[in-house]
């Protein structure tokens, strides 16, 4: 099976004034955690890591033993485009993939396992969880316009698996199309493919800002 990590952004939220997967925690660089999760995945066989050039030998050296099994991309402007120069780059005989951001290194292998195995029976798969708080839409002057039910509301996460050859193909019609999307899920939903949701767990977060930076180490403390 073959996965590829984003790891290409710059972290501005962060105010790290550097790539946010690099920053320290429990010791190591945020990226060297995602790995270690993604490597101990019974399901993964192939690693590429989608990097910023100017980032490539800072993240080389912050994966250690990862650093001889990966396979490296150049990453892009935005996480989209960073995605597409992965899903090109892919080997020949890949013929699904599963997406991993770089900042969620508290994924549980097992969950990675489980996106895997559910992609047998579907083309395309997301991890996501249930919404627990109520969710407002706004416009533009932050007036809440409507109340979703919450029944109905799921945050999306990653792993995010697809049919290599449909993945592909959606980033070819997004270019073609403009679409400026946060996640590949959404391409599919912009074609009208069904995509399948797989519940996930909360701590399996992204981090994006210091506290979260916090959080994470406490789990990955007591894990
Ligand atoms: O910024 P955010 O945390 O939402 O980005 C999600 C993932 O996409 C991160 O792992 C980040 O490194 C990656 N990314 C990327 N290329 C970009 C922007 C973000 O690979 N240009």
């Amino acid at each position: 099976m073959h996965l590829l990590i984003p790891a290409a952004g710059s972290g501005s939220r962060m105010k790290a004034g550097k790539n946010k997967l690099l920053l320290k925690l429990n010791g190591e660089s945020i990226l060297y955690w995602t790995l270690k999760a993604v490597f101990l995945s019974e399901k993964v066989s192939w690693v590429g890591i989608i990097g910023q050039p100017y980032d490539k030998s800072e993240i080389i050296n912050s994966i250690k033993e990862f650093s001889k099994k990966i396979h490296w991309i150049n990453g892009g402007d935005t996480r989209q485009e960073s995605v597409r120069n992965g899903v090109n780059n892919l080997p020949n005989n890949a013929t699904k993939v599963l997406i991993h951001d770089g900042a969620r290194c508290l994924i549980k292998p097992e969950l990675i396992d489980k996106c895997f195995n559910e992609l047998e029976d579907n083309d395309a798969v997301i991890l996501a969880v249930k919404v627990t708080d109520t969710i407002k839409v706004v416009n533009k002057n932050r007036i809440i316009k409507e109340t979703p039910n919450r029944n109905f509301l799921w945050a999306a996460q990653t792993p995010q698996g697809f049919l290599v050859t449909q993945l592909k193909k959606a980033h070819q019609k997004a270019t073609e199309n403009n679409w400026d999307v946060t996640d590949d899920a959404s391409l599919f939903e912009l074609l009208k493919w069904p995509v399948k949701i797989i519940e996930g767990n909360s701590t399996n977060i992204k981090i994006t800002s210091p506290i979260d930076l916090k959080i994470a180490s406490l789990f990955l403390t007591n894990s």
